[in-house]
């Protein structure tokens, strides 16, 4: 299950947060996911919710940026937002496309006491 991997890397962040910064209990964790990625932020959530329990990060809030996949043309430079996963420009409907975002999986955020 892809989300549980995820899920239990967030959660290492989270304790190596929490050590270095001397702190005992997380609040809000903000995290951005590209949709390249194929996390469902729903599934995250809910494998998030279960590998938390009786640590630190228990009853804290996951807060998800689903950050949309971008490209540019390479032909005629525009950018434009991938949505069903049809790599094609929209407007010289070429296929040579340099990918801008859609790739993150990252930890941007920790609130903690
Ligand atoms: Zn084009």
């Amino acid at each position: 299950m892809h989300e549980l991997t995820i899920a239990q890397s967030i959660l290492n962040i989270i304790n190596e947060e929490l050590l270095v910064n001397n702190l005992s209990k997380v609040i809000k964790i903000s995290i951005r996911i590209g949709r390249l990625t194929a996390i469902e932020p729903e599934s995250l959530k809910f494998c998030f919710e279960i590998i938390t329990k009786n640590t630190k990060a228990e009853g804290s809030v996951l807060e998800i940026d689903y950050v949309p996949i971008r490209c540019k043309c390479s032909n005629c430079q525009i950018v434009f937002t991938v949505d069903e996963l049809d790599f094609i420009c929209p407007k010289c409907m070429g296929s040579n496309l340099k990918i801008i975002s859609g790739n993150e999986l990252q930890v941007v955020g920790l609130e903690a006491e």
